[in-house]
């Protein structure tokens, strides 16, 4: 399948002070296929909301680029910028906050159409019920405001307020983290409907691994602005092989037997490091329990281990 993204060496620094460099997102690769959604994951401070951001076009990059159907996103102007702020949309992770509270929830789901001037009227209404339709909401909605509504609901109308502009990518930061997790999987499961019936694809980044895996075909783990490992969902899960990643999936319950993952957590120690002026060799190096001298000088590249399975670690050197 063709890409319909692809992020080159994309790098977000932010000042901090007079001398200090925040480098939220520092040299990340990564390609997005038509149709697909790619999962990134980490704790938090790890980078990946700035990189959706940055790759949205939200933020500007300090260095690299991000190629969105062919066109450089941070290098549109006039028709080709309006037209890219329709294809690509974003969910937010607290649809209260960015949902106007006084304003009506049919307004809200319109906002984009009526910036576009894409229906008015009738056309306008219409369009508006059949959204909250396609969310699980229902016409009654539409007058009502937000903080009539639980906080799946209030998801549900972000994710109608993206789709109202016929988008084709939706970046989905967090949608589900603030959300019971009994609901958490009603709204993936809403995400993965609404991909097949419109061939969307999504860049959808969490903190939790576990619902990652369900709707991520292939996901990407994210440390301290670098991505430290990239595969598919299931190779991920199976077989991880950063040290940093199989800490993360010790973490949480083994529902299979059968994988040959450890089923033994790892000890995470320590919060992860300032990204402000970090220093040089493996970011990972202070919390891994492999760290040998040469992690401390060199910085591991990204690199194929086994088929489209890559990772940034030096245990993998000898491996071609
Ligand atoms: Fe650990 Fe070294 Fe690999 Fe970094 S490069 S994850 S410190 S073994």
């Amino acid at each position: 399948t063709k890409d319909l993204i692809q992020v080159k060496n994309l790098k977000k620094y932010f000042k901090v002070g007079r001398k200090s460099i925040l480098k939220a997102v520092d040299g990340v690769s990564f390609n997005i296929r038509k149709g697909e959604t790619i999962g990134l994951v980490g704790e938090s401070g790890c980078g990946k909301t700035t990189c959706g951001r940055t790759v949205m076009g939200l933020y500007s990059a300090t260095g690299g680029e991000v190629v969105f159907d062919g066109i450089n996103v941070h290098k549109l102007k006039g028709k080709e910028k309006k037209d890219f702020t329709r294809r690509a949309q974003i969910i937010f992770q607290d649809p209260y906050a960015s949902l106007n509270p006084r304003m009506t929830v049919g307004d809200i789901i319109a906002s984009g159409i009526d910036i576009h001037n894409l229906y008015t009227g009738k056309e306008r209404m219409d369009r508006i019920y059949e959204l909250l339709n396609l969310v699980g909401l229902n016409k009654e909605h539409a007058s009502r405001f937000p903080h009539e509504f639980s906080g799946g609901q209030r998801q549900r109308i972000g994710i109608a307020r993206a789709l109202a502009m016929e988008p084709e990518f939706i970046v989905c930061d967090e949608p589900i983290s603030a959300l019971d997790v009994s609901i958490q999987a009603q709204i993936v499961n809403l995400l993965i409907r609404l991909q097949y019936e419109y061939g969307l694809t999504y860049l959808f980044i969490a903190h939790d691994l576990s619902m990652v895996k369900h709707i991520s075909d292939r996901v990407g783990v994210m440390y301290l602005g670098h991505i430290v490992e990239l595969t598919s969902s299931d190779g991920l899960y199976k077989k991880p092989l950063h040290p940093y990643t199989q800490a993360l999936l010790s973490a949480i319950p083994e529902p299979d037997p059968n994988t040959a993952r450890s089923t033994k957590r790892i000890e995470l120690e320590g919060e992860v490091p300032s990204p402000i002026n970090p220093k040089s060799g493996c970011r990972f190096a202070s919390r891994c329990r492999y760290a040998k001298p040469e992690c401390y000088e060199i910085t591991p590249e990204l690199k194929e281990i086994e088929n489209d399975h890559f990772t940034a670690c030096h245990l993998f050197n000898d491996v071609k």
